[in-house]
């Protein structure tokens, strides 16, 4: 793979996409600030999320819930108990280690017998080759005191994961909005996890988002009709082929390489307490190879008989034609955003032969980054040929017909090829150049970036030429 993450996280700083948090005081490890770019690049991608999770679709209605829940939430869900992972600490230096990450990577180095099995015992420190003590396990969850008398805060807790809401609101949605099952409740939120080693960029952090959605299916395994009129069996592994495909084909219709995709399932004792059958989809990244950006779960009737049991409150399904009862199980589909968004800024960064014009020649690489149109934060740049005040005043009126629809940025900097070849590094699908002509003619110039094909279009007729091209 060309790109390296080194290159990205300049990349993504230089181009305002992606901060250190914190900086100016040194920083705060795995924490980061999207600037204005990875800000519109990180909303497209929830946008784009959103749309087909829940606005095309009538079987999944979204919600936005709070991010600070009781402890008796968590230890119902089992995290209190089981949400941690192995550490280890060098003896020596006393960095901190997770013990499966050790393991894994021992098991990837060349040379490596599978029918050898490695424990912990046998790596030293990676850092300072030290000795490490023996794996303990650590819990995630971040915890935090509300109230302001000492000795009478209540302990409460960061979610670490933003289902949990959708299992606590699952009867009011179902009343409020009469859902039948199946139905599904889908929500974008962060998350917060006290992760023991946090590194590659925004790909492990303490701070960040998901996108969650929550299936709830009636166990039994009568027929369904899915929202697309497919007629699908309803037992849950069917749901989970439904689901599997679903996400899968997100991913390839905003514009991942298919050959970065891969699907992997969860072994027997790799799966999270609640669990049936687990499933991620890994992307082949410059930075270990292939790694979870999303899963899709089946988390049986876990979460809803345990909320139930802890709350007292009756979580059993009625069906109003059978009069069938049961407790719902899920399938769950959890993607992460900050993960996505590097992995559609991976793959949509291109390093290609100088071809922006004869007076930047010197430049023999040059950058575009191939996002999708619906994906890239700025949609058009308006760039007037020359800084003469006819061309500034009709250029800024063109950009104030547009603004109210598309994110837009207006430049008069520099060499027409030097505009050009900012906007391609950023991944604005459309430069529109105003030139003297424009005056007379009343049209402008507009260039594509991936075919670099320049057409001329009126001024009165740009807003139905860009709703057809981004129809976003
Ligand atoms: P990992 O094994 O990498 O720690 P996980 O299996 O714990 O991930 P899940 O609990 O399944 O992850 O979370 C669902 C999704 O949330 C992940 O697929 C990922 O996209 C995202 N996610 C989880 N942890 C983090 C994190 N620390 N930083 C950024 N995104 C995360």
């Amino acid at each position: 793979m060309a790109v390296n993450l080194e290159k990205i996280v300049s990349f993504a700083k230089r181009r305002g996409f992606i901060f250190p948090s914190s900086e100016i005081y040194g920083g705060l490890s795995a924490s980061y600030d999207f600037g204005p770019l990875g800000m519109e690049l990180k909303n497209n991608v929830k946008k784009a999320w959103l749309k087909s999770m829940v606005q095309n679709r009538n079987d999944v209605v979204g919600l936005d819930s709070a991010i600070l829940m009781p402890r008796i939430v968590w230890e119902a869900s089992g995290h209190l108990q089981s949400f941690h992972d192995p550490l280890v600490e060098c003896k020596s230096c006393h960095h901190r280690f997770r013990a499966d990450h050790l393991l894994e990577a021992k098991q990837a180095e060349p040379g490596y017998i599978k029918e050898e099995p490695v424990s912990i015992k046998d790596i030293n420190c990676p850092d300072c080759e030290g000795e490490l003590s023996a794996p303990k396990n650590f819990n995630l969850l971040m915890k935090t005191e509300l109230g302001a008398v000492e000795g009478e805060k209540d302990e409460a807790y960061l979610r670490g994961e933003t289902c949990q809401g959708i299992y606590l609101n699952y009867l009011n949605i179902k009343e409020s909005m009469r859902q039948k099952i199946p139905f599904g409740i889908a929500q974008v939120g962060k998350a917060f996890r006290n992760e023991i080693t946090t590194k590659n960029f925004i790909f492990r952090m303490r701070e960040f988002e998901q996108m969650e959605q929550q299936y709830f299916i009636n166990p039994n395994g009568c027929y369904n009709l899915s929202f697309d009129g497919r007629k699908i069996g309803g037992k849950p592994e069917d749901w989970m082929n439904y689901w599997r495909e679903q996400r899968m084909n997100w991913y390839l219709n905003l514009g991942i390489k298919q050959e970065n995709l891969r699907w992997r399932q969860h072994a027997s004792d790799e799966r999270a307490h609640y669990a049936k059958d687990a499933w991620d989809i890994e992307y082949n990244t410059p930075f270990g190879g292939w790694k979870e950006m999303a899963g899709v779960h089946n988390r049986g009737d876990w979460d809803l008989s345990r909320h139930g049991e802890y709350s007292k409150v009756d979580m059993t399904y009625t069906d109003q034609e059978s009069g069938e009862k049961f407790v719902p199980w899920i399938i769950e589909t959890s993607d992460g955003v900050d993960r996505a968004t590097l992995m559609f800024l991976l793959d949509a960064y291109t390093e290609v032969e100088a071809r922006s014009g004869e007076e930047d020649a010197k430049h023999n690489v040059e950058v575009v980054l191939k996002l999708h149109k619906n994906l890239a934060p700025i949609k058009i740049a308006i760039l007037p040929l020359s800084k003469k005040e006819p061309l500034q005043k009709l250029s800024k009126e063109i950009q104030s017909r547009l603004w109210s629809k598309w994110m837009t940025q207006y430049d008069e900097t520099g060499s027409i090829g030097k505009r050009y070849r900012r906007q391609d590094e950023i991944g604005t699908p459309y430069c529109l150049t105003v030139d003297f002509d424009s005056l007379e003619d009343k049209k402008v110039t507009v260039r594509d970036r991936d075919t670099m094909e320049q057409e001329r279009i009126s001024i009165d007729g740009l807003e139905n030429y860009f709703q057809e091209k981004l129809n976003c």
